[in-house]
């Protein structure tokens, strides 16, 4: 196991009519800016609980942030944090919502020439305006984590940032916001969650026994709700696990210890800032191309997933890690999502080599665990996925 430092700060308060706690959260004195995104949250009736909650706080709103929290908007959300004199910041949404909250909080104390430069220059927020969190979507981990990825379809481009100044301060968790949630965010959020454990678990091994089983549980447990999570978003106790099970995936717990690789993510951005498709789509695109190429390196791993998570117990090390290849392919098309590029756009020739350019440019000269995938490896995996 490798050397490790945990330090996860931010308070959860999970389970049924929770939102109402919102009240003993946030400072009596705090002037707070609530965000949203596109309007889901009027409807349902999770804007009224929290207005409820906040009847005694000085409260100034923000709605409209887009899916992929796009920079613009972000920077109009910034002057109202400035004009306002805004204290604290309320996340009420997905990962959006919640990605785009972390970039305020980090930008409304950066003192550098364009806020921007914190997703260019990769700046580490070590102390942010305090924000906390309704999460209405599980998916991201981001209600629990100090990332952010941040959108600007002026350049498409999508980058990522974050720091240890970025937990929110607390993440209410009531599952019962599934309820309303569409079957395409359900079953983004299964996949996000599903390949945020991939990312950090399928590496070379280093015998973290314990994360690898914390990581087989989470992919289990996800696979075993998925179809209870669909067939009826009101079963209480299939939206709890769920909703757990997609903040434990990504809330830096099972990234102890062992060697993390993140290049599924790296590549899927680009197919968001590019195309438009949703982030889970894009993982599920990348992935059974990732795990081919370097089939080499990760095939023990992909082995013993198969074995454990699958039940996949035949054959050699080599045949059990391709079938798990081609069982998680089949599983994300199981859930309605399509897995390769020409699925999503017509548009899809030039891809690999865009993308391997871009990486270039920006210096992403080596991806993964080992920091070995170069931009010409890249290429060939995007190719892989079309
Ligand atoms: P999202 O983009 O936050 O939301 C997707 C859609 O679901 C929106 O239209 C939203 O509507 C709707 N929605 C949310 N909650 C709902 C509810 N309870 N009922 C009905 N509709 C609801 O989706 P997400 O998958 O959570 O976030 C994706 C973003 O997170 C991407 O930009 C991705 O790159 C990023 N991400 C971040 C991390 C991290 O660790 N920080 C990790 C992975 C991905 P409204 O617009 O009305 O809210
Ligand atoms: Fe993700």
């Amino acid at each position: 196991m490798n050397n490790f430092e945990f330090k996860n700060p931010t308070k959860i308060i999970f389970g049924k009519d929770t939102i109402k706690k919102l009240t003993e959260e946030i400072p009596a004195d705090a002037k707070v800016l609530l965000l949203y995104g596109g309007g889901s949250i009027k409807k349902n009736g999770i804007y009224d609980q929290v207005k409820t909650a906040l009847a005694k706080i000085d409260t100034v709103e923000f709605g409209g942030i887009p899916a992929n929290p796009e920079y613009a908007v972000l920077m109009n959300a910034l002057k109202v944090v400035k004009d306002e004199k805004i204290t604290y910041l309320l996340a009420v949404g997905g990962g959006s919502v919640i990605d785009g909250t972390k970039f305020l909080s980090a930008a409304a104390v950066y003192d550098g020439d364009t806020p921007w430069e914190i997703l260019t220059k990769n700046v580490k927020t070590e102390k942010g305006m305090p924000f906390g969190t309704v999460l209405t979507l599980p998916a991201t981990g981001s209600e629990m984590n100090s990332g952010a990825v941040i959108t600007r379809a002026e350049t498409k481009e999508k980058l990522a940032m974050g720091g240890p100044g970025l937990f929110p301060v607390f993440s209410i968790l009531d599952p019962q916001v599934i309820t309303s949630i569409p079957e395409r965010q359900l079953v983004n959020g299964i996949t996000d969650a599903f390949t945020h454990v991939l990312e950090q678990y399928m590496t070379y091994p280093v015998g973290a026994l314990l994360q690898d089983r914390f990581a087989e549980s989470i992919l289990q447990t996800l696979i075993e709700v998925a179809p209870k999570v669909l067939k009826d978003p009101s079963d209480y106790n299939a939206a709890a696990n769920f909703m757990w099970s997609c903040t434990m995936a990504l809330n830096g717990l099972i990234q102890k210890g062992v060697p993390s690789d993140w290049a599924v993510h790296a590549m899927g951005h680009e197919l968001t800032a590019l195309f438009g498709i949703d982030h889970a789509r894009t993982l599920a695109v990348i992935a059974p191309s990732h795990y081919k190429f370097n089939f080499e390196d990760k095939k023990e791993k992909l082995a013993q997933y198969a074995d454990r998570v699958w039940n996949i117990t035949e054959g050699s090390t080599d045949d059990k890690a391709y079938a798990a290849i081609e069982r998680t392919e089949a599983f994300f098309k199981e859930l309605g999502i399509d897995t390769k590029l020409s699925d999503y756009t017509k548009d899809y020739e030039g891809t690999a080599e865009k993308i391997a350019e871009r990486f270039t440019n920006r210096g992403w000269l080596g991806l993964g665990e080992h920091q070995s995938l170069s931009p010409d490896k890249v290429e060939k995996i995007v190719k892989m996925a079309y």
